[in-house]
């Protein structure tokens, strides 16, 4: 059977991308509303019932906004570090205690919270299973917590993904090299963000730091040191919308791509507003 993949959504917005295999159904992030990822996986015939597993990268509410309604709902066992399962605890509790109408039931207490969601518990660096796939985990460097990347090792290739990570180290690099298929962030233009009037300085320094996002050039720059002649297909992703233009992130790649020799690779961009085209592997 083959492997079908799908990039759900991603951008500052949220991220959600849907692997399937023989043995496996598995979300990598759920940073949609319960309603819309369900809308999402619909539009490939797929619901969230039946799904194997959540993989949490990290905190942040653009890959966690939808896990509550949905993991706890359809008891969807849900795999990340325990930092990161504390802090994700935290902001989604933060989240229900902040609007004005009063908590469902057992949301007044973290215990309870936690108690709601079947989590599988995994050390970042270590690697574990669901059905066929096996999945690799690697620290990478952004600020949340215990922020993870992945590698989703299936029959018919491997799944990396490298997305919210402030610059790459030899660990991520190392992790993703052996990728057929590959997510990786191109966040944004550094002009267009240095020059953005809608964005504090204080965010600006954020974004462009150590521990913020990949530029269109960094990941240009990471794409040269991770080629390899397996890797198939590389998806750009987590675009900004303000600081960054697809057809810009396209082209420095491209010229990258183009520069390297690597013409065996099919560039793809995943977009905030609509799922890619499912990939099969
Ligand atoms: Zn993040
Ligand atoms: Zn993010």
């Amino acid at each position: 059977m083959s492997v079908k993949f799908t990039i759900l959504g991603s951008g500052s917005s949220g991220n959600c991308a849907y692997v399937e295999t023989a043995e496996a159904r598995i979300l990598v992030d759920a940073g949609f509303s319960p309603l819309q990822i369900r809308k999402r996986l619909a539009t490939i015939g797929r619901t969230p019932e039946n799904l194997s597993g959540i993989l949490i990268t990290h905190e942040h509410s653009d890959h966690i906004a939808g896990l509550l309604g949905l993991a706890d709902k359809f008891q969807i066992p849900v795999f990340c570090n325990r930092d990161t399962q504390d802090a994700t605890v935290w902001a989604l509790k933060t989240k229900w205690l902040s609007k004005k109408s009063s908590p469902p039931d057992g949301l007044d207490s973290t215990e309870h919270l936690k108690s709601k969601i079947n989590w599988q518990l995994f050390t970042t660096g270590a690697g574990f299973e669901i059905g066929d796939v096996s999945i690799e985990t690697f620290s990478i460097p952004h600020d949340a917590q215990d922020p993870v990347g992945f590698l989703l090792r299936t029959a018919r290739g491997n799944i990396g993904f490298a997305t919210d990570l402030g610059h790459t180290t030899k660990l991520v690099l190392d992790r993703i090299r052996p990728a057929n298929v590959l997510v990786l962030e191109s966040n944004h233009d550094v002009k267009m963000l240095q020059d953005c009037p809608r964005r504090a300085w204080s965010l600006k320094q954020r974004i462009l730091g150590r521990h913020g996002h990949l530029s269109n050039v960094a990941a240009a720059e990471a794409a040269a040191q991770i080629m390899s002649a397996g890797l198939h297909h590389l998806y750009l992703a987590h675009l900004s919308r303000e600081c960054n233009k697809p057809e810009l992130a396209e082209h420095v790649m491209a010229e990258q791509l183009h520069h390297i020799g690597a013409t065996h690779v099919r560039l793809q961009l995943a977009a905030q507003d609509v799922p890619c085209e499912t990939l099969e592997l």
